[in-house]
């Protein structure tokens, strides 16, 4: 999942300068999930933008907005609406809102409701945390499960820093130790020698930038 944060009101309003018609872009998937861009937040950010003098020419919430097959589904439901538009603001990750602009074919602007600020897994009690980086080269074989790239505030290969105190981070106390962490999990796991592997620099050619990996047709 994609983790999103709206852009502060006072930003979209900039944004929207000397625009009038506005369409509002939500995503089903990560955004709602985040409560950045699902039917209950394009629905207060109509009114907001209604009661700042903006005329809102349509609202919705594609499936997944970063699918382009979704987006062209939406733009052929909505087309009338949108021709009527100067303005999209869509509320969803960096993929999503380049997926809008990349099918649009209606001319009109195209701006980012939200900021994208990390991959992320949800835990039990439904925070949102980092734990990957997609690196291109996956060792949680060697650090039972933990990864220190992402983790460890400094992505430390080769165990900590020396700057841990009580098992938590010397750049955040209220976070972990990610290499305390492993230290403890390897020992459960009888498995401390591992610590003697030595772990190489990453290999940065394993994740360049950008990224692309074709599988055929998508079927979303
Ligand atoms: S090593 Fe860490 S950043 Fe790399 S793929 Fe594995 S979990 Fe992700
Ligand atoms: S204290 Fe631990 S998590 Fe923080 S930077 Fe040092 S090794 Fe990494």
């Amino acid at each position: 999942m994609i983790i999103t944060k709206q852009k502060s009101r006072e930003d979209i309003l900039k944004m929207l300068e000397g625009k009038k018609k506005v369409f509002l872009i939500g995503c089903g998937d990560c955004a709602t999930t985040c409560k950045t861009g699902g039917a209950e937040e394009m629905q207060q950010m109509a009114d907001f933008l209604k009661a700042n003098g903006k005329e809102i020419t349509g609202a919705i919430v594609p499936d997944v907005t970063c699918v382009t097959a979704q987006a062209k589904v939406a733009f052929a439901k909505n087309k009338e609406a949108l021709k009527n538009t100067e303005a999209a603001v869509v509320f969803a990750c960096g993929s999503g809102i380049q997926c809008i602009k990349d099918n649009d074919r209606f001319g009109m602007a195209v701006y980012p409701g939200c900021d994208s600020l990390f991959a992320s897994l949800i835990d039990k009690d439904g925070s949102f945390k980092e734990v990957c980086s997609a690196c291109g080269e996956c060792l949680l074989d060697l650090t039972e499960g933990i990864c220190p790239v992402t983790r460890c505030a400094k992505g430390l290969l080769n165990g900590p820093c020396g700057g841990q105190n009580k098992g938590k981070c010397e750049t955040d106390r209220n976070k972990d130790c990610a290499w305390v962490l492993i230290y403890q999990k390897l020992k459960e796991k009888g498995r401390l020698s591992d610590l003697k592997k030595y772990l190489p620099p990453k290999d940065r050619h394993k994740s360049p930038k950008p990224g692309a990996l074709s599988l055929g047709p998508s079927k979303v």
